[in-house]
């Protein structure tokens, strides 16, 4: 069932996270699904701001829309690091929850726009995540940015400011694969979450960190994992393997499902770290 970004939070818990899984078309949705019911646990479908635009508000928002309702467990779908305001609320008008990032803004102006678009998708019962901090690579996980990890007072003062729903932090945390081991500032999640108490917290870049960092990070309060770049990796190598056979496969049915399944195979082992079942 399609349930809001806000809602999904009751399945989350002291020792439960969401998982949610960038989706760019229909085998990623249908993999996502599939994990999901076959963990028996909610997922969130993200949708790329760029991805959005090029798969279309009604067609690639809606056929997950769609998938999340037909689902046998609760789904949200949602926008991920949308930036354009007139687009965003075409997404919001037609049933999309959305993730405002303001990140790279100067702070006051994060504020003022982020808590625009919470009333706007308020008045529309969606829900909105906002971003403050700066990861330590760009979106599609190619560029190098500055990092800035996100301060205690930041995050108070940005979610009482702003009304939104949930908040992604920088706690170390990248886009893309990670240099090296992951270096996660766990006591600065746990001081974040105990100092905003009830708004749930969210790590982007959560691909490649190891389960047992993404557990420690789960304790320290966080309550969704983004994750993008594993199901991209797991989606691109399989596909990858399935075109160098000794005879390529020119069938789409050849293809699909197997890639949907591969995409399928790594949410289910997030989501069960996420759940605390491994
Ligand atoms: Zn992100």
């Amino acid at each position: 069932m399609l349930i809001t970004l806000k809602e999904i939070f009751k399945y989350a818990g002291d020792n439960v996270a969401i998982g949610a899984f960038n989706i760019h078309n229909l085998e990623f949705i249908k993999g996502v699904v599939q994990a999901a019911e076959e963990t028996q646990r909610p997922a969130i479908m993200m949708i790329n701001e760029a991805v959005l635009k090029y798969g279309g508000i009604e067609i690639l928002g809606g056929a997950a829309i769609a998938a999340a309702k037909k689902a046998s467990v609760d789904m949200a779908v949602m926008v991920d690091h949308g930036e354009d305001i007139d687009f965003l609320k075409k997404c919001i008008d037609f049933g999309l929850d959305i993730m405002f990032d303001g990140s790279h803004l100067p702070f006051e102006e994060n504020i003022k726009l982020t808590k625009m678009m919470a009333d706007y998708a308020h008045s529309h019962n969606r829900s909105i995540e906002g971003e403050i901090g700066q990861l330590g690579l760009s979106e599609d996980g190619d560029e190098e940015t500055e990092q800035k990890i996100t301060s205690v007072e930041e995050a108070v003062t940005f979610a009482s400011k702003t009304d939104i729903d949930v908040l992604a932090i920088s706690v170390g945390n990248v886009h893309g694969f990670y240099k090296g081991e992951a270096k996660i500032n766990v006591p600065r999640i746990k001081e974040i979450s105990s100092a905003l108490e009830k708004m749930p917290i969210v790590m982007h870049g959560g691909s490649d960190i190891p389960s047992e960092i993404m557990r420690a990070s789960i304790q320290a309060g966080i309550k969704k994992f983004n994750i993008a770049t594993d199901l991209k990796h797991a989606y691109a190598l399989t596909m990858y393997d399935l075109m160098h056979q000794d005879t390529m496969p020119i069938q789409p049915l050849q293809l699909f499902p197997v890639v949907a399944d591969a995409v399928a195979a790594v949410a289910a082992e997030k989501i069960k770290i996420f759940s605390s079942e491994v």
